[in-house]
This record gives structure tokens, sequence and C-alpha cells, in this order.
């Protein structure tokens, strides 16, 4: 499958090497130059094979490496993973169910593909007899810098430097990043909020300097964010393994439509169930779930991207985003592959921070999309709640998932089968899943993490509860407009 960038057409190459590439060199985004057609047979005989069946499908459709290639390599990527099913579905008691993705080994829906891309890189760096290698720049809002670090750690001809927001992401996520060990890695706090960070590493990229300074010392440079093709492909496979899994379970016949809510920042989860869709997948409704920051909420429904808002920090700070990359992908379709339009309206969000799209575009989109927010004290309530009912803890991020879904049952009264997007594990967020379930503050994140097992009755998964042993490997921290000095120091390091 060859893509091509958003922002011109000029230019097509096989998706594999947009996977080395990660941006396109015009800024703009690779896009696949058609949507491969899914075989709903081999889908529900690929689903009782077990998920890496589903997962080797889906990839082969994209990278033209063959299926004796990819097989390994998924199978390995999800080896380790805490659930034989590794994106298991949980039944709730008012029918909808919970897609866990969370059971990778940094406890967020990220390791689904960072596992897989790594791996990516290896072959195809054979296969484009690349003779440099690949200097990853990746800004994170959380968890994709410790599901980045992890899947790339000692990765030979790799290596992989994170930005994150100083004061945007959970303690546990810090530590994280911050104990992460491997001679390939390296970690920087920025002063500034994620916008700031994925600003930053975009000037990076667009920097020619810099490039030509990574080129002498052997390396190209390549992005881990899900502006890469390579993050998007695999997690259109578990939208599809869901779906496969209802029809086996008899929820639905093939063909009745499904709805997913996904929770959402930068666009990149839900964008893949909308590739699922594009493929053929029966999906009937879009969820498009935000928290405060709900400018895709807005988008959605009144067809105007306005950035110019204040920024609010919360308790999903995963979802504190207020550039959503990936809208470009999907904009791209709606004005129908016209390259032209999109650099206008990426250009106007640039100098404006803000652009329009036609009416006819909006009423399309809203065919396929439902976009709500929850704000702090609902996502608190949707933890409880849940709990309370069913038994069941779900993480912030989830539970913004979880309530926009409910609101859009009262308001459509939609009752089709829903899966909603389980991002991350609960211990992650300690001290806020503690007191959205009991009201007891409990700052240090790893006193809440064991009141949080006591009163669950559950238990501290062991890759938390050991960074509070760890040493911390990574402190720097740079200012938002100087994150090339600290990119440059991690080159010489490396080189
Ligand atoms: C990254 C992330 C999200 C948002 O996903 P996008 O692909 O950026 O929309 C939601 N929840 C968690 C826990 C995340 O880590």
């Amino acid at each position: 499958m060859d893509v091509v960038s958003t922002r011109s057409g000029a230019r097509r190459i096989p998706a594999l090497q947009a996977v080395l590439e990660g941006i396109a060199g015009d800024g703009g985004l690779f896009v696949p130059v058609e949507f491969p057609r899914l075989d709903s047979g081999a889908l529900l005989r690929d689903h009782r094979a077990g998920y890496a069946h589903v997962a080797t499908a889906v990839l082969d459709a994209f990278f033209d490496v063959g299926r004796s290639t990819l097989h390994p390599l998924v199978s390995a990527a999800y080896a380790g993973f805490g659930d034989d099913a590794v994106a298991p579905l949980r039944a709730l008691g008012d029918g909808t169910r919970v897609m866990e993705l969370f059971h990778g080994p940094t406890l967020a829906f990220k390791d689904m593909a960072l596992q897989i891309l790594p791996r990516l890189f290896r072959v195809a760096l054979e296969k484009f007899d690349r003779k440099d290698d690949a200097l990853i720049l990746t800004a994170t809002s959380g968890d994709t810098g410790k599901a980045a670090l992890e899947g790339f750690r000692n990765v030979p001809r790799t290596a992989v430097y994170v930005f994150y927001p100083e004061d945007g992401v959970a303690e546990m996520q810090r530590l994280q990043m911050a104990t992460q060990r491997g001679g390939n890695v390296g970690v920087c706090a920025v002063k500034g909020n994620f916008d700031d960070a994925q600003a930053g590493v975009k000037r990076l990229f667009a920097d020619r300097a810099f490039a030509a300074e990574a080129g002498r010392a052997g390396k190209f440079l390549s992005s881990a964010n899900s502006i890469n093709i390579g993050r998007l492909v695999p997690q259109i496979a578990y939208y599809c393994n869901a779906y496969a899994k209802l029809v086996d379970d008899g929820v639905v016949r093939y063909g009745d439509g499904v709805n997913f809510a996904v929770p959402t920042g930068n666009f990149g989860n839900i964008l893949a169930a909308h590739y699922a869709k594009a493929m053929g997948l029966p999906v009937a409704r879009l969820i498009c779930a935000s928290n405060s920051n709900n400018v895709l909420t807005d988008f959605f429904n009144q067809g105007r991207y306005d950035a110019r808002r204040t920024f609010h920090k919360t308790m999903s700070p995963s979802m504190d985003i207020l550039a959503s990359s990936n809208l470009e992908r999907l904009l791209h379709e709606i004005c129908g592959r016209d390259h032209d339009v999109v650099r206008g309206w990426m250009r106007a969000l640039s100098e404006k921070g803000v652009f329009d799209i036609p009416a006819a575009a909006r009423e399309k989109l809203s065919g396929e999309f439902y976009a709500d927010f929850c704000d702090e004290g609902e996502t608190a309530a949707a933890i409880r709640r849940t709990y309370e009912t069913d038994g069941y803890l779900i993480d912030p991020h989830t539970a913004v998932g979880v309530r926009v879904h409910q609101k859009y049952r009262e308001r459509t009264g939609d009752d089709a089968p829903t899966v909603v997007a389980s991002t991350a594990n609960p211990y992650k967020f300690t001290p806020d899943v503690l007191a959205s379930l009991t009201g007891e503050t409990e700052d240090d994140a790893f006193e809440a993490a064991a009141k949080l097992a006591e009163y669950t009755g559950g238990a501290v998964p062991e890759c938390i509860a050991e960074l509070k042993r760890l040493p911390v490997l990574h402190d720097r921290v740079a200012e938002k407009d100087r994150l090339d000095e600290a990119a440059r120091n991690f080159l010489l390091k490396i080189s």
C-alpha cells in the first residue's frame, strides 16, 4: 500500500517507508492512497485463531513484506501482554462492553502500537537498505513517552528521545519515564504543556541544521507519535477484533452496526476506528469523548476548530491537548482529498488558531461522529458509579469515554451495542482515582495506590510498585523554545 502526504499528492511512497519518515517533508501526515477492503470471513477465522492473526491481517493490508515476516513480529509484540486475549472485552451491567487496551508493559493503550512499531522499524531499515540509524523524537502527554521508551529500548539502530510537559503528567507517568533504563533512550521535561512539547518537536523536524547534524552523526530523524502511520495501523486491529468477538458471542450478526466510544486527545485512537470503518467494518457511530479541553467537541458540533481557548489541566492528562494532530487525516478525507484545502486549513490554524469547514462537510461528519465532553466532576462520578454498580475500576480517561457514552444514549436513545475503549490501567492515576472513589485526598501516588488496592481488594501492579525503588536516571528540564539544545545533547551522547 502506498501513502501520500495530506498536503500534497506529488510523492507516493510505500507505507513501510513512511514508518521510517514519520512526518511528511511538507509538514503533512501520511495517509493511504486508498483503503484496503476487510474480508469478513477471514476476520472471523482470524479472531478465533487469536489476536495476533487479526493484527497480522491488518498490517499485511498496509505493509508489503508478507505475512511470514509480519506474523512472528506481531506474535512477539503481544507475547508479554498480561491477558491472553490481548484486548479483552468486559461487559458492564447496562450491556456496554469495555475493551481493555492496557495489558501491555506500560499499562496504557499506547503499547498496542508501540510494541509493534520498533519491530516494523527493523524490517523497514533492512528492506529500504538504510545505512543510517533512526533518531526518534517524541512528544508525550504522558503515556506515549513510556511506551516508546520501552518499545525501542535497546533496539539496534534506533535511539529515542522523549519530551514531556513538566507539570502536565501524572506522578506515576513521570516516574515511569524518569526511571527508564536502556542505552539508547533519553527523556527531557519541558517547561510548558503538551501542545508546547508537540510544537517544539515539530520545529525540530523542520530544523535543517539539526537534521544535518544528525545526518553527520549517521542518524535520520523519525517520530513515534501517532502522526506516524506505523502507530495507526496496529490500532485498527483491535476494533476489528472487538467486532468479531461480538459476532462470536452472538451480540450482533455480521453487518449489524456497533458503536465505539473513544476517549480522545490527539485523535489517533478514534481515527484508527474510522479507518476500520473505511475498510468495511460495520461501525455505526464513533463517539468522540473529550475532557474539559473540548476543542474537538466544538469542532464536530459547530464546524469550527478553534484552539484559542484556555488549556485545562485535568485528571485525564493524556487528553489535555488543544492541537489534535491526527484530525488532519480526517480533514483530508472530508474535503475530497484536496491537498490545497487541507493546506489552507492548517495554515489558518497555525497563523490564526482557528479554521472553519463548510456546513456540508460538518453535516457529513455528523452521520459518523458524535462528539461531547465531560468535566472533572462527571469524570469522578463515572469512576465511582462504575465501581459501585459493576464492581469495576476504570481510569479517568476511560471514565470520560464511559460518561460521554451515557450522555449520548440519554440524548439520542440509540441503544446499539457499544464498545468503550479503555485506554489505561487505573493504577497509573492513583490519587485521582482514589479521590473519585472515596473522597479521600492522598497526594502521595504510592500511598494512594496502597489505599486503592485495599479499598477495592485489588493488587498494585508490580511495574507500578517498583517505581518507588528504581533510581531516577533522567532529570533534564528544557525551556519550551530550547528543545533543540536538549536534543543536540542527546545526539552527542549516542554518537
Ligand atoms: C493517549 C491517550 C489517550 C488519547 O488517545 P489519542 O490517540 O491521543 O486520541 C487517551 N487515554 C490515554 C490513557 C492515553 O494515553
